[in-house]
This record gives C-alpha cells, structure tokens and sequence, in this order.
C-alpha cells in the first residue's frame, strides 16, 4: 500500500450501524482533525483536478463541501456547491434521483456553470453512485462538460461505480 493510501485510511473511522441498523458509517472527522491527512487528501485531489483539465470544482453537499473547497483554491479553480433542494438562493437546475426508498433531488445555481467549464465532482465517499450521477446530469444539463469525478473512497460492496459508469462517459472516476 502507498504511504498515502495508508495514512489516509488509517483516519477513517468505520462506525458500525450509523445513521440506521445495517450501515457501516465511513466517518472521515479524523483524517479532517489531522492537517497532515487533510493536506495530503487536498493536494491529491487537486491534482487529479489539475491531471484531468478542470475548470471548476463541484462539491457535494455536505462533506464535498468541506474536501472540495481546499482542492479549488489549491488547483486555482472556483468552486461550485451543489446543494439539496431547497438551500440555493437564486435560479436553479434540480434533478431527482432514486434512493432505496423514495427520491432525492438536488441543485446547482444555473449561473455558476457554462459550456466553458471541464467540471471536476468532488465528494467523500462513493456509495450507491445516485447523488454522483445525478450531478453529473446536471453538469451536462447546463451546458457545461465533466472532467471527472474524485473521491476519497468508495464502497466496493456497493455497485456504485457500474452505476455511474453510463453517466461519466468515458470521463474518469478516481477513488483515492
Ligand atoms: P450515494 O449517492 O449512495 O453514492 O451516497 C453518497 C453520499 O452519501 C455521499 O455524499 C456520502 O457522504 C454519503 N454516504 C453514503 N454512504 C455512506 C457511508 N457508508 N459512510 C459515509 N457516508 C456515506
């Protein structure tokens, strides 16, 4: 294993049956509290940004807000939030999404993307692929083109990554 890939895993914290019986919690508050591992998180997504040819950062709501503000500002990019239905203040695009039970929708400023931009997503943690693939269809919807999408990690007991597969593209999807 890679120094990298080992520090940053040695600060995720499993928590067993979190938020609800049956889900194992990937809980990255202590690679955040480390300034070694948040560094080293930072710089390595950031570089994925720079490798990939973006213009923005989108971060998801609510942890790829607090990763994907230190890659823009490390990469020299603007960063864009993408947020649950409902927070953004100004015109929005929205899509909705499929969770196990129900849906979920989310939002980008319409204004903050345009056919100019390679859009990077950033999150922490790959899960089911829905909240991904669903900000990529609003990346495309605006007009704007995707560069990739970049996490600390996914979850591999989770067809995630096949999920998302037809929305990238071809665009890469990188899992630290
Ligand atoms: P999904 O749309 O299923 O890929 O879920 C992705 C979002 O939910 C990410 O923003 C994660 O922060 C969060 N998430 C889902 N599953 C977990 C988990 N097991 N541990 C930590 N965060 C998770």
């Amino acid at each position: 294993m890679t120094d990298i890939k080992e520090l940053l895993l040695s600060r995720i914290r499993d928590v067993q049956d979190y938020p609800e019986p049956g889900v194992l919690f990937k809980d990255i508050t202590p690679l955040l509290a480390d300034p070694s591992a948040f560094t080293a998180l930072t710089d390595a997504l950031a570089e994925l940004c720079v490798r990939h040819g973006a213009t923005k950062v989108v971060g998801l709501e609510a942890r790829g807000f607090i990763l994907g503000a230190p890659v823009a500002i490390r990469a020299g990019l603007g960063f864009i939030p993408v947020r649950k239905a409902g927070k953004l203040p100004g015109a929005t695009l929205s899509q909705s999404y499929a969770l196990e039970y129900g849906t979920a929708e989310i939002e980008v400023h319409a204004e903050d993307l345009s056919a100019d931009d390679r859009v990077m997503v950033i999150d922490d943690v790959l899960a089911t692929g829905g909240t991904a693939e669903a900000a990529l269809h609003l990346i495309r919807r605006a007009g704007a083109e995707v560069a990739g999408v970049a996490v600390l990690m996914e979850l591999g007991f989770l067809p995630g990554r096949a999920r998302l597969e037809p929305a990238l593209q071809d665009a890469p999807l990188d899992a630290l």
